[in-house]
């Protein structure tokens, strides 16, 4: 069980189902363990009556992704009641319902683990695996969690055509990951936008790197992030991932 960063970067050198049970038992951040366990035993009143997951929440979707939704980190009482990213929660329902709408999952809902959900083409990876106090990880959190992702990177990106950025974390997230996992990165860095786009070299061939708001409560109730901006970029990741 990873205990230290360097736990996280000894035990993180497996394959991809060895790295999800191994993530999933993660304890490197002591900060985030102690949240995300007060969550879980604490709860939110609607959901007083359900176990609550409580650990770090692995990725979801196909191991050979066209398309890579990189995210921030799971909700308090999304996934991590849950046990699964971006369920249970308003931005999940919002991220999900665009995903189908564009082709890219198989139903437009995302309630509880076993409700049928499937990723088509498509991965979601939090680049922190813990729930963090209002959803703002430390920049050391940041950097013991990317030895999960720098590990997870190579194992499913032989296929990779986008990487869908949720926000300008998710966004530095896949530059340094790239970075580390020796891809090429257009200099000056690339910056973050909703719809911003940036072509990335990977071993297998270009990666595109597209940005976009994230769908927290925070941007899609105020109107920064509406269905429509949404779909332009989910929509153009699909069109993306069909390329050759
Ligand atoms: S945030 Fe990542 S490194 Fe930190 S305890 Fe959770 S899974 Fe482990």
């Amino acid at each position: 069980m990873a205990q230290s960063v360097d736990d996280v970067r000894r035990l993180a050198r497996t394959d991809l189902a060895e790295l999800d049970a191994r993530t999933c038992v993660c304890r490197a951040c002591p900060r985030l363990v102690t949240w995300r366990e007060d969550v879980a035993r604490t709860k939110r009143r609607a959901f007083r009556d359900q176990r609550y997951w409580g650990r770090p929440v692995p990725s979801l979707g196909v191991a050979d992704p066209r398309v890579l939704v990189m995210g921030l980190a799971p909700a308090a009482h999304g996934g991590n009641r849950t046990g699964r990213v971006f369920t249970g929660d308003r931005s999940g329902d919002w991220i999900v319902a665009a995903l189908h709408r564009a082709g890219l999952a198989n139903q437009a809902t995302s309630v509880h683990a076993g409700d049928g959900l499937a990723l088509l083409r498509t991965r979601i990876i939090a680049p922190v695996r813990c729930a963090p106090p209002d959803n703002k990880p430390t920049p050391s959190e940041r950097d013991t969690c990317a030895g999960w992702l720098d590990a997870e990177l190579p194992l499913v990106s032989g296929d990779l055509r986008v990487v869908l950025a949720l926000g300008a974390f998710a966004w530095a997230s896949t530059l340094g990951a790239a970075r580390r996992a020796g891809w090429s990165v257009p200099r000056p860095q690339p910056r973050f936008g909703h719809g911003a786009e940036a072509t990335l070299a990977a071993p297998h061939g270009p990666v595109v790197l597209l940005g976009s708001y994230h769908v927290s409560q925070q941007n899609t109730s105020t109107g920064r992030l509406t269905v429509r901006m949404l779909d332009d970029v989910v929509g153009r990741a699909a069109e993306l991932s069909c390329l050759p």
